[in-house]
């Protein structure tokens, strides 16, 4: 099933007395621990206008309010334009907004990220119990994820009363220590940087109630699984986890035995067996040859926003360069580059100041950008799963895509790694 990004429409404002009203401490309550709070700059504070009967009708009759969520949620969901959950949403919200543990195999695209954002909201804003703690962690592998994790958050709460923060390596901890002293309710962490500012007694996790692994999969990929089993070890165990994950190999499995109480378990089709709206192709060509057919099928004008593929981040630079230089602009997303270089190049390729991103997989992991036309694989993945990571980042949410892979010689048996993990042969186009 697909589900489709409506364009951006006005707030729906909705009155949310009630909501705060359930907030609101009883007499006789003990002092919240660290009362009254400085706002994180990522609390919400705008005003919501009283809302109109035909609004908080549209609210109360829409599918996200049947799956169990407060208005202030519904709301959020409905501001972004969201008319159907998807299917992770509809199976995952309903049991995680209960208290539920959750194993979901679930790649990114498919709406995952409301799925264990919007159930973990609903419960802190809900919680009447102490305050001034982390209370929902979420760990992701990279921190483009991250960083795309905190921006949902703030979209989705923007009617309630949350804080959230996030921290990830590779730029001065400063500020993220400054952010962690106003006590956010909600932390995204890379694993890195969380267990570092841990050590330094920056970070305290017992408080945690809510743990979220996004990307399961991708972090044991990355090396990161001691890494996730020491913050599992200290975060309390009473709590709720939810594990997410592309593909739930038995390595992962491993991870959740551990980890989770009774999940529920949840199965979301990998996206290319579903995404039928990304056109798959194959074009074989010489090694010497593929920056002179790059060039030409990136100056069809078809391609509207296109991420092209490189197996090495020397490849990555080098190839940017050589557009450049023939006349088509485009950026390089890799490893080596800093954390600005990085934000710069994602912000001039969204916005669509640069129509071509020349990327590594691990740097296009999780990368969030709407209207990519063209997927390009200028070199075949050496791992085949890549490659459905790869074409997932067109025909996001139910758009038209296509994926053009370059294959010379030597690649032909990763051509034949990839088409019998997605069971498919792809098409052979002419250079
Ligand atoms: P994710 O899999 O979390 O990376 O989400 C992929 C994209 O789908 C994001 O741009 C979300 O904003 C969007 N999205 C998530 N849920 C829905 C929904 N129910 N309807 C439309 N778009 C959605």
């Amino acid at each position: 099933m697909c589900f489709r990004p409506v364009r951006k429409k006005e707030p729906i404002y909705v009155n949310q007395t009630t909501y705060r009203r359930r907030r609101r401490p009883a007499r006789g309550d003990a002092p919240r621990a660290q009362s009254p709070r400085p706002a994180p700059e990522s609390r919400t504070r705008r005003p919501a206008p009283p809302a109109t009967p035909e609004i908080l009708a549209a609210v109360a009759a829409s599918p996200f309010s049947a799956l169990g969520l407060s208005t202030p949620l519904a709301r959020a969901v409905l501001d972004e334009g969201y008319t159907t959950p998807s299917p992770v949403q509809t199976e995952v919200i309903p049991a995680a907004v209960s208290g539920r543990d959750v194993l979901a195999g679930a790649q990114t695209g498919t709406g995952k990220t409301a799925a264990f954002v919007l159930p973990i909201l609903q419960q802190l804003a809900l919680d009447d119990g102490p305050r001034g703690g982390i209370r929902a962690l979420i760990v992701t592998p990279t921190r483009e994820l991250a960083a795309q994790i905190a921006e949902r958050i703030e979209a989705y709460g923007r009617y309630l009363e949350l804080g959230h923060t996030v921290i990830y390596g590779g730029v001065s901890q400063q500020k993220q220590e400054a952010a962690l002293r106003r006590c956010p309710d909600v932390l995204v962490a890379t694993p890195g940087r969380l267990l570092d500012l841990m050590q330094q007694g920056l970070v305290r996790l017992d408080q945690v109630r809510h743990f979220v692994l996004d990307e399961a999969d991708r972090m044991l990929d990355m090396g990161f699984v001691h890494d996730v089993r020491r913050i599992s070890a200290a975060v309390p165990a009473v709590r709720q986890t939810l594990l997410f994950s592309a593909t739930v190999p038995p390595a992962i499995e491993k991870l959740a035995g551990g980890m989770l109480t009774r999940p529920l378990r949840v199965a979301i089709q990998p996206r290319l067996t579903t995404a039928e709206s990304v056109e798959q192709s194959v074009i074989f060509v010489a090694k010497a040859d593929k920056r002179r057919l790059l060039e030409s099928v990136l100056r069809d004008e078809a391609v509207e926003r296109a991420i092209v593929f490189t197996r090495t981040k020397h490849g990555a630079n080098r190839l940017s360069q050589q557009l450049s230089k023939s006349g088509i602009g485009s950026e390089a997303i890799h490893g080596n580059k800093s954390q600005n270089a990085r934000e710069r190049a994602l912000g001039a390729f969204k916005s669509g100041r640069t129509r071509v991103l020349v990327a590594t997989d691990v740097a296009a992991r999780g990368i969030d950008v709407d209207g990519i036309s063209h997927v390009i694989n200028f070199d075949l993945p050496n791992v085949a799963e890549s490659y459905v990571h790869r074409v997932g980042r067109t025909g996001r949410a139910g758009a038209a895509g296509r994926a053009i892979s370059f294959c010379d010689r030597e690649e032909r048996g990763l051509l034949t790694d990839i088409e019998r993990l997605i069971r498919c042969r792809l098409r052979v186009q002419g250079a």
